[in-house]
């Protein structure tokens, strides 16, 4: 092994490669504390020729690599838990805008940049990069990507996915593969970077990527309305969406076990309304243009569906906006500060999501009277976290906690895929749901993944064990 450091040392440098057991703890660890690998070295390549050779070295000494970009990611996708000799590669030391076109609307990227600096690259060339999450300050590109993350303005501009041009990936042979294109259009085969996106770090490693730029908005009127049950819900995402159209760039939800975590876990959050309704949705206008004023557009609309709601509050400035936007960005924290989290990233279609809800709220309750049941999510694209939440002040044992884990994640299962839903919206499998994602995977849908992802990685040395699990079984 002493060989493998002295080799990376001589393609990184000495301080790029870490190995003491201190220096290796907050690699090895998940967000969430939950899993806890082990490493040989955690290594901070400078540019895609450096992680090229590592990839090389590690083909060469068989250590499986674990891509990591800002730990973040809620499943344990970027703690190294292979059952072989493995190494952390950080990608923070790739952090640069590579070019900018204004006229073509996009941006390159290295993929360690943090996606806070990248909305913030954007806006200093008065575009918009529309990518936003609770994580922004520390997650990468690289894991957005990955993960092919979601956040708050699917509804509008769609996934990591869709807003990606080109890729530059290092492939698990140490091939750099150049896909770096701003081309809005080329049909010459099939579309490459799709193999990697959402792959969450199992068929390489990105470095580079071309994102696509919007036209920044140049107002926004932003609302938190209180709503009774989830058909009203609902039946005013449509109405905002018929009266609206785009210019409706987000509508989110929280349940009232949600707001009352947060409440009682973050104290510097703050509420403008009494906690008390069953449901609380924040809706957020915008538009490139400065006039109309969509503020008293939004009351109107408002006023002519006032039997959908029983209360309505307009952020009156850009401070309140955003005091309303903390509250949702809180639940994640406010959900890990209150207990053990049992969380789910369930997706269905627009029509289910209030059976959806009934069904899985019934369940828990019943499956497991002492969880603090919270909802909250995208309820504009069907995605909804729901959390069983085991408070601290139990004190309850892990192999406790895993077993109510195992029976809950089998009842949401069961209802999302009885939903035509998916388990899993923009978080991904990672290590945490392999044994799900097999559950409800079709098996010839499974065929095809090992195929690719043996064709890819056939040493099978790529963020090894998670996903398909262990040397793809
Ligand atoms: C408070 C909070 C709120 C969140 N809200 C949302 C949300 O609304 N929507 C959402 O989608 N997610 C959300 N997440 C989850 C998480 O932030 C996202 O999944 C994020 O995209 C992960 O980015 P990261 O850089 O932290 O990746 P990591 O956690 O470091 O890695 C995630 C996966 O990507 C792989 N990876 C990382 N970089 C690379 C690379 N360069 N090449 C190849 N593979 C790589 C890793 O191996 C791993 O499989 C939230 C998390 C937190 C803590």
């Amino acid at each position: 092994m002493s060989e493998f450091i002295k080799s990376a040392r001589d393609i990184v440098g000495e301080a790029s490669v870490l190995t003491s057991k201190q220096a290796l703890e907050p690699f090895i660890t998940d967000w969430r504390g939950r899993f806890k690998g082990e490493a040989i070295a955690v290594i901070f390549p400078k540019n895609t020729k450096e992680v090229s050779e590592i990839v090389k070295l590690c083909v060469k000494h068989n250590i499986a690599i674990t891509p990591q970009g800002g730990n973040t990611g809620l499943c344990g996708a970027a703690t190294p838990l292979a059952n072989q000799p493995q190494i952390v590669l950080r990608l923070d030391k790739m952090n640069k805008v590579r070019w900018v076109s204004k006229l073509h609307d996009s941006i390159a990227v290295d993929s360690g940049l943090i996606l806070k600096q990248l909305q913030m690259a954007a806006e200093t060339l008065d575009r918009l990069f529309p990518l936003s999450l609770g994580a922004e300050g520390s997650c990468q590109v690289g894991g957005n990507l990955s993960t092919n993350a979601g956040g708050t303005a699917v509804l509008r501009f769609g996934t990591m996915r869709d807003l990606t041009l080109g890729l530059e990936v290092v492939l698990p042979n140490g091939d750099i593969l150049n896909l770096m294109t701003a081309l809005r259009k080329d049909s010459t085969h099939i579309d490459l970077k799709h193999l990697f996106i959402g792959a969450e770090g199992t068929h390489g490693i990105i470095t580079g990527a071309v994102l696509k730029l919007f036209p920044r908005p140049k107002q926004k009127s932003i609302a938190l309305l209180k709503l009774e049950d989830f058909k009203a819900v609902t039946t005013l995402l449509l109405a905002l969406r018929e009266s609206f159209g785009d210019q409706l760039s987000a509508f989110e939800v929280m349940s009232r076990g949600q707001l009352e975590v947060i409440k009682e876990t973050m104290p510097n959050v703050t509420f403008p309304f009494k906690i008390d309704s069953a449901w609380v949705a924040l809706v957020e206008l915008s538009d490139t243009r400065l006039l109309p004023d969509l503020a008293p557009l939004l009351e109107e609309m408002l006023f002519e569906n006032e039997p959908l709601y029983s209360e309505a509050l307009i952020a009156q400035n850009s401070s309140q906006g955003e005091a309303f936007w903390k509250i949702r960005h809180s639940v994640s924290e406010g959900s890990k500060n209150y207990g053990y989290v049992i969380s789910h990233d369930s997706v269905v279609p627009l029509e289910a999501q209030e059976a959806f809800v009934e069904q899985i709220s019934t369940s828990i309750k019943r499956l497991l009277p002492e969880a603090k049941l919270a909802i909250h999510g995208h309820a504009g694209d069907g995605n909804l976290h729901v959390l069983g939440i085991i408070t601290h002040h139990l004190k309850l044992e892990k192999a406790k906690l895993e077993g109510y884990t195992a029976v809950l994640n089998e009842e949401v299962d069961r209802i999302t895929h009885a939903l035509n839903g998916s388990i899993s919206a923009e978080h991904g499998i990672g290590y945490a749901h392999i044994k799900r994602f097999k559950r409800v995977t079709d098996s010839v849908e499974m065929t095809l993944l090992k195929n690719i992802k043996t064709l890819l990685d056939p040493h099978s040395l790529m963020n090894a064990n998670k996903i398909l699990g262990e040397k793809h079984e």
